[in-house]
């Protein structure tokens, strides 16, 4: 950034985490930032706050575990919230019964009916691949049936994942199946990073004190593309927002599969005994419940929340939650990166929207506190990558 940006205060459209750990890191160093978010309140996706009714922690914008094996990221958020000891499981309900999640040797031996130990279960697993006989998976339905086989596929992944995603699973891209991992053991606990919790006092607690800096400028309930010809000429900006809107469209809209939730309170303080059960039939119209209550075992309610989640392809006005990423997403994203790189060689595109990427939030507090790292050490350029 050259002298006169310098005085300028950094622009930061978007207070998620990528937006947040910027603004924190900057304000910190001595810059003056102005953070902006079109939303009416902080947090991006992974806000939460108390539900006014029931007094249940409600992450408002579907269930975020925070989980991580970045020791940099853990030392980070602990220096502005504390967790509390949950750790994620999630089931399936598949024809009317119940299984846990991930594959491994309880959702195996439960779905055939047998009692399989670890060796056998590998090798049962290992013949339904061979079966297939796929080398190279071109989309997710070959990738699936090339690392668990037919019937787990059959049973658990292809009506879940097509009505998540809204079209078949030979025409999604094979990288999404990378999120359901195998294991060989009864431990059912859904990650294996080495941190995990939830904050104990919520996100929403949790963003508040990263942005209370007095360097830092808070505008809510304002979109940069109402206020963007108002802004301090030549200030940095740091743009979390979709790529593809920033230039107006021009070189088509990026694929993006939305999420919208049913919220319903009952009056009991525990209606399914776990905080998310997927549901894989595709007869049944939502793919997830959660409860949130069971996000926080430590503290008593006498009703809860439950949410359903349903999946739909978003219009031009909503909010964008998981890139497809079809080979035509990646043509599209590539028009948009040469455009950003000969046009605004100075503006950082970041987070999930800006960088066209699923993240998780450890990944979005890595890379923006790498990229502020770059940038503070006068690194050329906007980081887009
Ligand atoms: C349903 C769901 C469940 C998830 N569960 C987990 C989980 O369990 N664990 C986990 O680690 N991760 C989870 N994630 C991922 C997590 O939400 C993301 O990693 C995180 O939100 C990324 O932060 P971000 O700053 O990149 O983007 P965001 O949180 O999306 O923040 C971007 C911000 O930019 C603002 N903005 C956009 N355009 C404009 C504009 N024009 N003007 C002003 N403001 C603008 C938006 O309002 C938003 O606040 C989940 C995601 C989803 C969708």
């Amino acid at each position: 950034m050259n002298t006169n940006a310098m005085e300028q205060p950094v622009v930061i459209v978007g207070a998620g985490f990528y937006g947040a750990v910027m603004a924190e890191r900057f304000a910190s160093a001595g810059r003056r930032v102005l953070v902006l978010d079109k939303r009416p309140h902080v947090g991006g996706n992974s806000w939460s706050r108390p539900d006014p009714d029931t007094g249940v922690e409600e992450h408002v914008y579907g269930p975020h575990i925070f989980h991580t094996s970045d020791e940099t990221v853990w030392e980070y958020a602990n220096r502005f919230t504390t967790f509390n000891g949950y750790r994620h499981t999630v089931w399936a309900r598949r024809r009317g019964k119940i299984y846990p999640l991930p594959f491994g040797l309880a959702a195996i031996n439960l779905l055939l009916g047998r009692s399989m130990g670890p060796a056998e279960a590998r090798a049962w697993v290992a013949e339904e691949v061979a079966r297939e006989g796929i080398s190279e998976p071109r989309n997710l339905e070959e990738k699936a049936l090339s690392l668990v086989g037919r019937t787990l596929y059959d049973a658990f992944v292809k009506e879940y994942t097509e009505k998540h995603w809204g079209r078949p699973a030979t025409e999604l891209p094979a990288y999404i199946i990378t999120r359901l991992p195998l294991r060989w053991t009864f431990d059912t606990n859904y990650y294996s990073s080495r941190r995990q919790g939830i904050p104990t006092d919520g996100y929403g607690a949790w963003f508040h004190r990263m942005l209370a800096h007095p360097n830092i400028e808070l505008r809510l309930s304002t979109d940069y593309f109402d206020v963007r010809g108002t802004l301090p000429a030549g200030a940095p900006l740091i743009y979390t927002g979709p790529i593809d809107r920033f230039f107006g469209y021009k070189h088509g809209r990026l694929g993006w599969r939305s999420v919208r939730w049913e919220k319903e309170v009952k009056d009991t303080p525990d209606w399914q005994g776990t905080s998310v059960i997927n549901e894989c039939d595709g007869s049944v119209p939502c793919t997830r419940v959660y409860e949130y209550a069971h996000f926080t075992p430590e503290r008593r309610f006498e009703r809860t929340i439950v949410h359903r989640e349903y999946s739909f392809a978003p219009g031009p006005d909503d909010d964008t939650f998981y890139p497809v990423g079809t080979p035509e997403d990646a043509a599209i994203l590539a028009k948009y990166r040469a455009e950003a790189a000969a046009t605004c060689p100075g503006t950082v595109f970041g987070g999930r929207l800006g960088r066209y990427s699923y993240w998780d939030m450890d990944k979005a507090i890595a890379v923006a506190l790498a990229d502020y790292q770059k940038l503070a050490s006068g690194a050329p350029g906007g980081i887009r990558e």
